[in-house]
């Protein structure tokens, strides 16, 4: 890609993440799991979300390959979301995708990104938005999935 294109810092933070990934690991005891993938450049990840009786995201990790903005945006988004509610949880990955689409949000949405915020960058690249956005979707799907769901493959 263009990940040179990107200025440096956030380059160095993205780099990072993808090099030495946060919660890359397969849970035993998830309640939700799901594999999501972007034909287009190749990437899969396997969501693995645990649930605690309050609706809590008490431990959650991801395994599977991609890209090093999917990873790194894999990384940041366990990061950004262990320990918040389910819904809580869903309404950052809304921002992140409305982000995915160039809409504008505050401040303090964006803030709740914790580094996530920085893929904004990344959506100035056009190919490569839905491998910044799969992890967010794949934690959408898996949460808002029937009965706890464990969702089958499934491509974006
Ligand atoms: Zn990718």
């Amino acid at each position: 890609m263009g990940l040179s294109k990107l200025s440096g810092l956030y380059r160095e933070v993205i780099l990072d993440a993808a090099d030495h990934p946060h919660h890359k690991r397969a849970l035993t005891s998830a309640t939700h799991t799901i594999t999501l993938k972007n034909p287009t450049c190749g990437d899969v990840i396997n969501l693995s979300v645990q649930l605690d009786d309050a609706d809590l995201i008490q431990d959650i990790g991801f395994t599977g390959e991609g890209c090093t903005i999917s990873q790194a945006s894999a990384s940041m988004m366990t990061d950004a979301v262990l320990g918040k509610s389910k819904e809580d949880a869903l309404t950052m990955a809304k921002t992140f995708s409305d982000m995915a689409i160039g809409k504008e949000h505050s401040q303090a949405d964006m803030d709740e990104l914790q580094d996530a915020a920085i893929l904004s960058n990344v959506m100035q690249f056009p190919a490569r938005i839905k491998c910044a956005t799969l992890s967010w979707w794949a934690l959408q799907r898996a949460l808002l999935a029937e009965h706890g769901g464990n969702e089958e493959e499934s491509e974006v």
